[in-house]
């Protein structure tokens, strides 16, 4: 590996009400990354936790100066947290996982051996999610192919967003501007060697999932929106044909009235109609909203994080001018 920046590895941890997982997840990264590189960084980012996070953080940064860290002035999603990790590491290569040892740190060797094979993004593959729930699990594996069904972009199948990615990869995905970020899906649409390891992912070690149910949702509707036009036009599609079964029962409508001259109640009809229609001009409006309100997202062009205190330096003002890892 050749080094042009001074840090080897960079590992990316968001981290938002942590602190039972901190002490071990900095052990054990710490562990795995003085075998495989001579200077590496662990770079935390405070997402607005409420309990000791930072506090620990810090002591970890004390003891040991590769310990970097970011404190975001609020909670702004892991997505966003991630962001901010990625615009200040320094890395030639950064991994980003999560802190609550869910992701396994020993797989960062492995990783890193299939960098230096050339490949520019090993993403983690989870053969199995233990110590979740059974609707979590599935509605996770639905999401997932119904996001291959609907988007142009081969993002991968049962991954998060535990991956190894190149510097240059990590350059592109700063350069995009979209505001609600969909790390996993922004990697698959940028390309190069792709490739992964699988693991069992394990449960998390303590504390619970800060994701709420809402929150996924929110998630999924940013994944498909930003990588697929499907659902707009889904609703052109449902306008059709709606359309085309209206003009049928209308043409039935006026047979019963002028020539069968059957013509009675109607009522029922009448309000099913309504109802139906009333249900799919919401559902197409919805739709449309979804996707008007990334644009308003993307206009209003706030950042994507604030950040309260930090220990490093944004990197690339000063490592901007040399060439790239090539
Ligand atoms: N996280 C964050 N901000 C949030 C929610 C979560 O930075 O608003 C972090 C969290 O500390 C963890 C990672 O993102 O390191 C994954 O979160 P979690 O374990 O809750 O998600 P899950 O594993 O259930 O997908
Ligand atoms: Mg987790």
């Amino acid at each position: 590996m050749k080094k042009l920046r001074p840090i080897d590895i960079s590992v990316i941890l968001p981290v938002f009400n942590e602190a039972e997982n901190l002490d071990n997840c900095q052990k054990s990264i710490a562990k795995t990354l003085e075998n495989i590189c001579s200077a590496y960084e662990i770079l935390y980012v405070n997402d607005g936790s409420t309990d000791d996070s930072l506090d620990i953080i810090k002591q970890l940064a004390k003891k040991n100066n590769s310990v970097k860290y970011l404190d975001l002035s609020r909670n702004f999603g892991q997505q966003a947290a991630i962001s901010a990790g990625l615009e200040y590491c320094s890395g030639n290569r950064i991994v980003i996982m999560d802190a609550d040892m869910q992701d396994p740190p020993e797989l960062i060797a492995e990783m890193n051996q299939k960098m230096d094979e050339g490949f520019d993004v090993v993403y983690g593959k989870r053969k199995t999610r233990k110590g979740e729930s059974f609707l979590k699990k599935f509605t996770a594996r639905l999401f997932y192919r119904l996001l291959a069904r609907i988007t142009n972009v081969k993002i991968p199948m049962d991954t998060g967003d535990f991956r190894m990615i190149s510097r240059k990869v990590a350059d592109i995905l700063k350069k995009m501007p979209e505001r609600d970020r969909f790390i996993r899906g922004q990697v698959a649409w940028i390309g190069f060697k792709q490739t992964y390891v699988s693991y069992e992912r394990e449960g998390r070690k303590k504390g619970r999932s800060a994701w709420s149910y809402k929150q996924m949702i929110r998630f999924a509707i940013d994944g498909i929106t930003s990588f697929s036009d499907f659902p707009l036009r889904f609703a052109t599609f449902l306008g059709i044909i709606v359309s085309f079964v209206s003009f049928i029962l209308i043409l039935w409508a006026l047979y019963q009235r002028f020539i069968a001259h059957s013509y009675v109640q109607g009522w029922t009809s009448l309000i099913l109609s309504v109802l139906f229609l009333g249900g799919v001009q919401l559902l197409s409006l919805g739709i449309i909203g979804e996707y008007i309100s990334r644009i308003g997202s993307n206009v209003r062009r706030r950042p994507r994080y604030v950040i309260n205190e930090k220990n490093t330096e944004t990197e690339d003002e000063t490592l901007d001018e040399q060439p790239s890892d090539e």
